[in-house]
């Protein structure tokens, strides 16, 4: 069967639906309602916000179309504070390791797209897989998130490999411990197998949620094409027992505030459907320059970084309890500016290029492999300085999902704020692994006295002794300890 058509019987349930969970003119309808919201119609918003409760469409609708500077400072302040109830202090990092540039979809904006000739096409082996994944553990990284295009050499019983090849990498100093997975939508069976072998997070963004605008950049005949196989992709993930998923939307292909709306409805659908689970994470990435492909250097719809910074309030302030990553396709300077309104996950130290971690090594990653660039190429050792400048604690920590606190149980303990007890503590306890293991000399007494700071917060609790005998014993050479 020509693979372009392989999910072709699978497409008849969804085309039968005589609609799907987005309705274009009921969120225009509503962005327009409260065009000019007043102040006090904000404020009502951010009163309920505060109890820390997922926002409902209007009310999402109030703050995004907010002019207002005096409320727009409040909304920045909430969702300072939001983010420091629910997640601490903490900033979770990762790093992307690309498997395949290969795709039979030719989405317009992404330079892995088929029709793009200026790319060298490239699958990696799984001694090459190997050799990436080592040089990212020697840099310090414990999460990954493993990124493939659609082809018939990445299909998902070749994933399912590739996930096992990297939890099987170990060196002296450790291995990655948590692999999420973005990659195109699959089948339930498909999914089962991904579960089996222990993925993360599922990530599959929707792009646009506008159905017009997807049919223009994801050409008819593509598996991509088929707007409600990729819109549905979540559900299949949670009926295959694949309880962490994660939502994006690539901002620049349409009216960002639309884009708002769609992941909020998407996060309502999931909340519905299945027990009150929504997404684990939203990403929210900007278009930025692929190699050969102009559609990207100029997309009509860019957003601008103010924009971006209210974006990304709005978002902590009506999905509270979910994670929100910021990439490294941002530049230093705007991500300095959003991880305070409520980001949970960055990556750093990241090279996105199929075999780019050990091209690395050698020269300057070649450019003509990217899909697209980076705004933030420094080394992780510099990020995770930074952070701790910023008051902030990194943490490499994967914790919640080897204890099997993901999906309900994870929104369980969330949503009670618990989490607060064991995120700080495994952040300082992955921190100081990567103090003693990988920092220089200048990061390494940074990162002490932001530990130190963050323990202050348990002093005259029990556990306060039994993060110090930890840090001692990690000190010795004990690795993994985690509540
Ligand atoms: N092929 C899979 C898919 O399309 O879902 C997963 C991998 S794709 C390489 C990962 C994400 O990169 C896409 O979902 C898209 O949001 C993002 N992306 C594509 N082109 C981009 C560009 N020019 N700038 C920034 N992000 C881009
Ligand atoms: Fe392929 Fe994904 Fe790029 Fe589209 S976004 S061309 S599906 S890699």
């Amino acid at each position: 069967m020509n693979f372009l058509d392989k999910y072709q019987d699978e497409f008849a349930k969804y085309d039968q639906m005589e609609h799907d969970f987005i309705d274009d003119d009921k969120i225009w309808s509503q962005l327009k309602k409260w065009e000019n919201p007043g102040k006090e119609d904000v404020r009502r918003v951010l009163k309920k916000a505060e109890q820390c409760v997922r926002l409902d469409p209007e009310e999402m609708a109030i703050l995004i179309q907010n002019q207002d500077q005096e409320t727009i400072e409040e909304m920045f302040a909430l969702a300072n504070q939001l983010k420091q109830e629910v997640y601490g202090d903490r900033i979770v990092f990762f790093a992307p390791l690309y498997i395949s540039d290969e795709c039979a979809n030719n989405c317009k904006y992404c330079g892995f797209r088929s029709s793009n000739q200026d790319m060298h096409r490239k699958t990696l082996t799984m001694d090459e897989i190997e050799e990436e994944v080592k040089i990212m553990i020697e840099e310090g990284q414990k999460r990954t998130v493993l990124v493939y295009g659609e082809s018939p050499s990445t299909e998902a019983d070749f994933m399912c490999e590739t996930v096992e090849k990297v939890y099987s990498v170990k060196t002296e100093h450790g291995e990655i411990r948590r692999a999420n997975i973005n990659c195109a939508p699959l089948t339930v069976d498909e999914l089962k197998k991904l579960k089996e072998v222990g993925i993360g997070t599922f990530q599959v963004f929707q792009e646009t949620y506008n159905h017009q605008t997807y049919r223009e950049v994801h050409p008819e005949g593509t598996i991509k094409g088929h707007y409600r196989w990729r819109a549905y992709a979540m559900d299949r993930a949670q009926e295959a027992g694949v309880d962490d998923v994660g939502l994006g939307v690539l901002f620049g292909l349409y009216d960002w505030r639309f884009e708002m709306m769609g992941l909020l409805y998407h996060t309502i659908h999931l909340e519905e459907e299945f027990n009150g689970v929504g997404p684990h994470t939203i990403s929210f990435p900007r278009i930025t320059p692929a190699t050969g492909t102009p559609f990207s250097d100029h997309p009509e719809y860019a957003v601008s970084d103010s924009d971006f910074k209210k974006l990304v309030a709005i978002l902590r302030l009506s999905v509270p309890y979910t994670g929100l990553i910021c990439t490294a396709r941002e530049p230093d300077a705007v991500r300095r500016q959003v991880i305070p309104f409520g980001v949970s996950q960055i990556d750093a130290g990241t090279r996105i290029g199929v075999g780019a971690y050990a091209q690395s090594k050698q020269a300057n990653a070649l450019p003509d492999k990217e899909q697209f660039s980076i705004g933030d190429a420094r080394t992780l050792d510099h990020v995770v300085a930074e952070i701790c400048e910023m008051d902030c604690i990194p943490s490499f920590c994967t914790a919640c999902y080897r204890a099997g606190r993901t999906g309900e149980e994870f929104m369980k303990v969330a949503k009670s704020k618990f989490v607060y007890n064991f995120c700080i503590p495994n952040a300082i306890f992955t921190m100081k692994e990567y103090l003693v293991d990988y920092a220089s000399e200048e990061t390494r007494v940074k990162g002490d006295e932001v530990i130190r700071q963050h323990m202050e917060q348990f002093i005259g609790q029990p556990v306060y002794d039994t993060i110090e005998k930890n840090l001692q014993r990690i000190e010795n050479g004990e690795r993994d300890l985690r509540f």
